[in-house]
């Protein structure tokens, strides 16, 4: 087992927090403190009582509907090109074809759209709204993220069930088993957090932790529904006995993270997962999203590696079989590993298995992240990183490490002024990591993987 401790420290008091040096001669490439968080009476300044309509009904729109109920607000439609889509209603908002809202005269005058959908699509969506429909973005249309930019995650359980190779969970001298957040603690920081961010839409669930194992994760997820706030869950589907219960308090998005689609393959890199179990559940889960109307868009969040490409066609397959969406992803080593092998030149035994069935080898990851150093961190919207103890983190994807010993005890600004100086974004930036596992840089690389495996099939 490897003593690597680069990035396990414990969380700082309030009163012993010092910025890090490394920014007294750098800007920090992750500043959350220059977004504008917006109030009720600034969304009323926007809106001017025209009707409301949301562009996007996937996720982040279904989301924003319920925050925007929230605040007082009522959305008049989702917008969607997408046929399949039109016609539909979520929460008792349908679904028009755009040309249906807007191409009437003096649209803009009536209608103001908010756009909630991925960022490469939103930009697809701005053009068109500009080009076609005469809309100006800050007057008749806006972007969600600008009501609401900060993606919160909490994490509801401390613990997992298995040991992946690409995780520092696989090595538990970087990441310790923690306990679950109870339901009480849970409602103590989602109501300061309604408070802090009024628009908050979409919380995630999880971090290093199996948000299924929660015994009271369908009470978090109701409670969340009743303040209007989404749920995002990712789970390794090895254990399914909340999970029922979980889809019956209907949570937004269930991620299901696989990494092969047979013993041989999934149970290299998902170590300690069961093949036979996740098949199982697999088809389990289908049938209990079935059971409570589909609802919950189920997102099969899918790990490339070498050795699991001549199973593509077969999760394409069943992706369609179950209703699932298929989500193809470059496999990384999460961020603990490039940091341990950049400051220590060698890699936990644990990560060896993963790091040997790259796509893309470790060093040239690390290079492709150098290329891009001047650029902001990829996760600076992702804030506050609540813990299952209630202690606060600086970034939601390197091990435990604290900037405060309790998200009730301090001011959400205070959160963002530490987390841009802290250590662990120094030690990060430092190495260019602030752009480690960027997927977007690699989505035309992973579509072609995708549709050479299919083409070979
Ligand atoms: S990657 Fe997820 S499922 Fe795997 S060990 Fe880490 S937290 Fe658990
Ligand atoms: S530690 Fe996390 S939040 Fe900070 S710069 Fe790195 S990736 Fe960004």
């Amino acid at each position: 087992m490897s003593t690597l401790t680069v990035v396990n420290q414990p969380a700082e008091h309030t009163d012993t927090y010092r910025r890090d040096p490394y920014f007294e001669g750098a800007p920090s490439k992750c500043d959350a403190t220059r977004y504008k968080i917006y109030s009720i009476e600034d969304a009323k300044r926007l809106f001017r009582g025209r009707d409301v309509y949301i562009w996007g009904a996937g996720q982040k729109g279904r989301g924003f509907l319920l925050a925007l109920r929230r605040c007082g607000f009522e959305a008049k439609g989702f917008l969607d090109s997408n046929p399949q889509m039109v016609g539909t209603e979520y929460m008792g908002v349908r679904v028009y074809h755009p040309d249906q809202t807007l191409k009437v005269p003096d649209a803009g005058e009536k209608v103001f759209v908010l756009t909630a959908t991925v960022d490469l699509k939103n930009k697809e969506i701005f053009a068109t709204l500009e080009q076609e429909y005469g809309f100006v973005r800050g007057r008749s249309f806006e972007n969600i993220q600008a009501l609401s930019p900060l993606y919160p995650t909490i994490e509801v359980t401390g613990l997992c069930n298995l040991r992946c190779s690409s995780c520092p969970r696989s090595d538990a001298s970087m990441l310790e088993n923690g306990k679950f957040m109870s339901y009480a603690n849970y409602e103590r920081v989602i109501h300061k957090l309604v408070r802090e961010i009024p628009f908050v839409y979409l919380v995630d669930l999880y971090m290093w932790g199996e948000p299924l194992l929660n015994p009271e994760i369908a009470d978090v997820i109701r409670l969340n529904n009743s303040l209007g706030i989404a749920s995002g869950l990712s789970t390794n589907l090895n254990n399914v006995r909340n999970l029922e219960a979980a889809m019956e308090a209907y949570p937004a998005q269930i991620r299901v993270s696989l990494s092969g689609m047979s013993k041989e393959t999934y149970e290299v890199t998902h170590t300690g997962g069961k093949w036979d179990q996740v098949s199982k559940n697999m088809e389990f889960l289908s049938k209990v999203n079935e059971k409570f109307g589909n609802r919950t868009i189920v997102e099969l969040y899918f790990h490339l590696y070498q050795h699991n490409l001549h199973e593509v066609p077969a999760i394409v397959e069943l992706c369609k079989r179950y209703n699932f969406r298929f989500h193809p992803s470059l496999a990384i080593l999460l961020h603990d590993f490039p940091l341990a092998y950049l400051e220590t030149g060698r890699l936990p035994e644990s990560a060896q298995a993963a790091k040997d069935r790259l796509l893309i080898d470790l060093d040239t990851l690390i290079d492709d992240c150098e290329k891009q150093t001047d650029r902001n961190c990829i996760l600076t919207r992702v804030a506050p990183v609540i813990n299952w103890d209630m202690s606060v983190m600086p970034c939601c994807t390197f091990a435990y490490t604290g900037i405060a010993r309790s998200y009730l005890e301090i001011s959400l600004a205070d959160l963002l002024d530490r987390r841009t100086y802290s250590s662990t974004c120094a030690s990060c930036q430092k190495h260019a990591l602030h752009r480690w596992n960027d997927q977007g840089y690699y989505s035309g690389y992973v579509q072609n993987v995708v549709k050479n495996a299919v083409a070979q099939a």
